[in-house]
């Protein structure tokens, strides 16, 4: 397949001695770490990052420090020849795909501390997921030294924990958030959706559908714990569904808002499996 040239590292030391040649020309880097089996939503990552005129680094590691669930790790889907097809075609400039030696030479026993944040929804779930975000991210972001990472906005708490972890690090990174890409039917694209059977993938797209009727209801001042007995309510009418958690929160903190009274802008996170895959979502309410 024709495409943009790009370079594939598999080394560290590699890495390094490529993009110390880049910063030597003064060329800022962009970075957009992802976990493979990508999508137009990585995709719209990379083109934000072409988009600035940063040299764009890729990293596909699929990091199992931040599974809690051994069986899903195991059935993460990896895809790695469409995925340098897909960023070649992009436009990418630069491939890091370590081994996990190379990411953890040794075990990592660092322990974060993200307060609140981490005790809500996605951190509530899966017990140490972002503590091993935190480690990926900090040990991706001390290979690469990029002036900006982009991350996108369908992981909504995980774009404020990397905000934080920046932040506890004092690292000079600026933290680019992106808008969710959507299948046509609205669905969040995801790398997970692809292990979807037919019948699931179908039933998915109650999932956006929810999420809008949320925000209409939201809008029309009816109580929080209504919106939320009725998304409960709907997914309860088919077994295919299992319901993690529906919240509405303050988007800028993600406390968990009972009245809507309490908060500038909304945001409603959602957390359902549908069959045996978890699929997560959400939407700023206004
Ligand atoms: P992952 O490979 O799932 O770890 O995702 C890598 C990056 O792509 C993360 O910053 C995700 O938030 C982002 N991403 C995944 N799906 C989407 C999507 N549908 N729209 C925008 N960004 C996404």
């Amino acid at each position: 397949m024709q495409g943009h040239y790009m370079l594939i590292f598999e080394r560290n030391s590699e890495l390094k001695i490529h993009l110390d040649r880049i910063r030597a020309e003064s060329r800022q880097i962009g970075f957009v770490p992802t976990m493979g089996a990508l999508h137009a939503g990585h995709i719209s990552l990379i083109n934000e990052s072409k988009k600035r005129g940063l040299f764009t680094v890729c990293s596909i590691f699929v990091n199992p420090t931040q599974f809690n669930d051994k069986k899903d790790l195991e059935n993460y889907p990896r895809t790695p020849q469409a995925d340098i097809d897909m960023l070649r075609q992009s436009g990418c400039d630069a491939l890091f795909m370590p081994t996990t030696e190379e990411v953890y030479p040794k075990e990592d026993v660092r322990i974060f501390n993200f307060g609140e944040l981490e005790t809500v929804l996605e951190g509530a779930h899966r017990p140490g997921h972002f503590n091993g975000v935190a480690k990926v991210v900090s040990i991706l972001f001390d290979k690469v030294h990029p002036d900006v990472a982009f991350f996108g906005s369908k992981d909504y708490q995980q774009v404020m924990i990397v905000k934080a972890l920046v932040k506890q690090l004092n690292l000079p990174i600026q933290i680019v958030p992106c808008p969710i890409i959507r299948e046509p039917d609205g669905l969040a694209m995801s790398s997970r959706n692809m292990r979807l059977t037919k019948e699931e993938r179908e039933a998915a797209k109650l999932i956006p559908l929810l999420l809008n009727e949320s925000k209409i209801f939201f809008k029309a001042q009816k109580p929080i714990s209504e919106i939320k007995a009725f998304i409960a309510s709907k997914l309860a009418q088919k077994s295919i569904y299992k319901l993690e958690y529906f919240e509405i929160c303050n988007s800028e903190s993600l406390q968990i808002l009972t009245d809507k009274k309490e908060v500038k802008q909304g945001i409603a996170l959602i957390a359902c499996f549908v069959g045996n895959i978890r699929l997560i979502d959400n939407l700023i309410l206004d």
